[in-house]
């Protein structure tokens, strides 16, 4: 898959494309079925430079209402145990492997993901985040491309070319399940102590910015796509 065509730039490097232009090529996507079902896209929100950015599946029913990722339940789960991390929501980018609602949160589709997610992949290019936190299977098979389950994937960092990618359980899912809320923050807690032994230059945990640049390799060799893990090639 090669970049996505973004009026005004050609093959793209890193950080070359603002997330506001990645908004405006999606407009009012029509490009899978969800588009009928929808109420509001979900593009994704936070830090544009964060450090660490969150994927997660795709929008339940109020981030279909409202616009906007991991509001609701899941939601105040994620923000109580950033602070595990020694993140605030702030800090951090979220965005979803689908922009729209499938219906009756039933699990994406393939032809959905294959639709969507080229605009998660220039959204990660984008933001060039140092950590990539994978909130459920959906989100952690498409980043790491493999088809192992969640439970298996959980409790440790996988490199991805230039990403550190850490797979969790859903804070969606962990609410039902209070066994996976503890591993949920272990898992928090473990990207806390990761954060706290690779500051960024600039010296902020949670804010990537200029700071990270020095510290991931942006700028030097390899900033092409041939250095880019291929979910996000
Ligand atoms: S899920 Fe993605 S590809 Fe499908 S209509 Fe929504 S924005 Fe477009």
């Amino acid at each position: 898959m090669g970049v996505m065509h973004i009026p005004g730039h050609e093959g793209q490097k890193p950080r070359e494309v603002s997330l506001k232009e990645i908004r405006a090529v999606l407009g009012d996507c029509r490009l899978c079925q969800l588009c009928q079902t929808r109420t509001n896209i979900v593009f994704g929100v936070g830090n544009p430079h964060a450090r660490v950015m969150f994927v997660g599946e795709a929008p339940g029913r109020n981030e279909d209402l409202q616009g906007e990722p991991f509001v609701g339940r899941a939601g105040e789960n994620l923000n109580g145990i950033l602070s595990l991390a020694g993140l605030r929501r702030e800090d951090i980018y979220i965005a979803n492997v689908l922009k729209c609602r499938p219906p009756g949160n039933r699990n994406p589709a393939a032809d959905e993901v294959l639709a969507c997610s080229p605009f998660l992949r220039e959204q990660i290019r984008s933001v060039w985040p140092e950590i990539i936190v994978t909130l459920g299977n959906p989100a952690s098979h498409f980043v790491l491309k493999t088809e192992v389950g969640i439970t298996r994937l959980r409790g440790r960092f996988h490199q991805m070319g230039h990403f550190t990618v850490m797979p969790t359980f859903h804070p969606a899912a962990a609410l039902r399940n209070p066994a996976w809320q503890e591993l949920l923050e272990a898992d928090f807690r473990m990207l806390g102590q990761y954060l706290a032994e690779h500051p960024a230059s600039d010296g902020v945990a949670g804010a990537g910015a200029a700071g990270a640049v020095g510290t991931t390799g942006f700028g030097a060799a390899g900033v092409g796509s041939d250095a880019l893990p291929r979910a996000v090639e």
